[in-house]
């Protein structure tokens, strides 16, 4: 596993990933190996499917690779097929409770489904969906949530383990899907709390070798919920726990999946295109720092070779940041040095510092470009 620091070079990460087996969801391999995958869920009414599709296109944009789709009805599963038919991405439709919806789904040629088959008293009706499954190749995400445990596990368990009841209620899942020789099988035992989901997970990720889709439930709004996930993503993926990630927010799903490579960049499991350094500033900052940064963060967002872009604000940090990074600038009054791989190669006046940045970028993506 390979990790870029600031000065573009790879190094090892402290971190290994545990082993999976690969599940294929449509054309997209989980686990196994295969690099932690971004996904998430539309917010749009799914019956009206020309909005729904309007949010995956933009999900696409953002480098989504996996998204879920609520089912609550049949309208909804029937309107799933002219979303499916246009999206780049696979589709996973998310079903409780009622397997003609799960059935639905597959017709209209979903790539997965998510479905707690437990919740479904009838074992020949779980046992249609698993046979309609099969014969589609598609997988099965079996998502278990704190407020979603099997009524076995919930009584045999302590309010203080709701850890292992979600494991629990999860294994019984499995196992109902494993009799039946299913295997194309996905997990996941989430809480809003950070701890219970660190637990839950780490006893699941021993238990089993399925691929496990992590994240925090129900994290919040924008920023405590991008933060909340971050923490509780970033523990589990440093123990090498987890193949696909959520974040899940009261918020644009797109900026769920901003929020989920970034955190998978933090830690370097992905490569998410040019990063920007920035100090914070203080007292001493001599440019305005938060504009260019805001900016050429804005304006590379749609970059995808991986370079390290520095602004800084003054001389006390700001050679040595910019000296490790791809292109950076120092700043001084009203205009800075320019560093590029690590060298000085001029001066630059506050005013074009952007434009500067940019081209620089520009020049070495054009470079890297295979
Ligand atoms: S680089 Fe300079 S301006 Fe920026 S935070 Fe550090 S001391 Fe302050």
């Amino acid at each position: 596993m390979k990790l870029r620091g600031n000065t573009g070079k790879v190094q090892e990460l402290p971190w290994r990933r545990r082993k999976t087996v690969p599940v294929m969801v449509g054309p997209l391999r989980v686990g196994g190996g295969a690099p932690v995958v971004v996904e998430s869920m539309t917010k749009t009414d799914t019956r009206d499917a020309a909005a729904t599709l309007k949010q995956v296109r933009a999900l696409e944009r953002a480098g989504c690779e996996l998204v879920r789709i609520a089912v609550p009805d049949m309208a909804a599963a029937r309107a799933l097929g002219h979303v499916v038919q246009r999206s780049r991405i696979p589709v996973v439709a998310d079903v409780h409770f009622d397997h003609r919806l799960a059935l639905a789904a597959l017709e209209e040629g979903v790539a997965g489904i998510r479905l707690n088959p437990g919740n479904i008293a009838d074992r020949r009706k779980v046992e249609a969906v698993v046979r309609s499954a099969q014969e589609k190749r598609a997988s099965i995400r079996v998502g278990v949530n704190a407020g979603s445990l099997s009524k076995t596990a919930a009584a045999r368990f302590a309010d203080n383990a709701v850890h292992e009841a979600m494991v629990e209620s999860a294994l019984e899942h499995v196992s109902i899907l494993e009799k039946l020789d299913f295997r194309d099988v996905l997990i996941s035992v989430k809480s809003s709390d950070v701890a219970t989901t660190v637990r839950a997970y780490r006893t699941l990720s021993s238990a089993v070798r399925y691929p496990l889709h992590v994240g925090i439930t129900e994290a919040g709004t924008l920023l405590r919920g991008s933060v909340v996930s971050a923490v509780g993503v970033a523990v589990l993926l440093s123990e090498g726990i987890g193949d696909a990630v959520r974040v899940s927010l009261a918020a644009s799903p797109v900026k769920e999946v901003e929020v989920g490579f970034l955190i998978l960049g933090a830690l370097g499991l992905r490569e998410t295109g040019p990063v920007v350094i920035c100090c914070p500033t203080c007292g001493r900052c001599e440019i305005d720092v938060q504009r260019i940064a805001r900016e050429v963060e804005r304006r590379t967002r749609s970059l995808r070779t991986p370079l390290a872009i520095a602004v800084m604000g003054c001389g006390v940090n700001g050679p040595g940041e910019a000296r490790q990074a791809d292109v950076g600038i120092a700043g001084g009054k009203g205009e800075g040095l320019l560093f590029s791989r690590g060298r000085i190669v001029g001066k630059v006046r506050e005013a074009d510092m952007v434009e500067t940045l940019l081209e620089r970028v520009r020049l070495m993506a054009e470079e890297e470009a295979p």
